[in-house]
């Protein structure tokens, strides 16, 4: 009996999201350690936004359920940090930072669960807001 609890636990502790074409569909184990806005030059300079929406989990907590020989991966050619996008429409399912990290953006992860972050996706913050590009007028700690 036991187990059967703990499998449904780990069932309830997953989350998917799927790129736009539904070719690719990645699996998160757990929380994410990290859930807030990123405003690094990497991050920007990356996937060419002005900030990042991140909800980071570490590496081996995220891998492909579907796909992934339709996925490509960039690799920086300096910075250790690669993303990774569907052959087929484009989409990035995520991206990695040099800690190995894969970061899920908040945009995809909402438009894959009706517009909704689950309680404990929510961000708690802004990161490296001094290299900002933007100013951001909410009432979250800037740090
Ligand atoms: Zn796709
Ligand atoms: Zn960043």
């Amino acid at each position: 009996m036991a187990l059967v609890a703990e499998d449904d636990r780990l069932m309830s502790d997953q989350h998917t999201v799927h790129c736009d074409c539904g070719a690719v569909e990645v699996t998160m184990l757990g929380q994410p350690r990290v859930h807030g806005y990123c405003h690094c030059e990497d991050c920007r300079e990356l996937l060419q936004v002005p900030y990042h929406s991140v909800l980071a989990w570490e590496g081996d907590k995220v891998g492909f359920s579907s796909g992934e020989a339709d996925t490509v991966e960039f690799k920086h050619p300096e910075k250790q940090m690669t993303r990774v996008f569907c052959k087929h429409c484009g989409e990035v399912l995520y991206n990695t930072n040099k800690m190995g990290w894969k970061l899920v953006s908040q945009l995809l992860f909402k438009k894959c669960h009706g517009d909704e972050l689950p309680a404990g996706f929510e961000p708690t913050g802004h990161f490296f807001y001094a290299r900002r590009v933007i100013d951001i007028g909410d009432n979250l700690p800037k740090k």
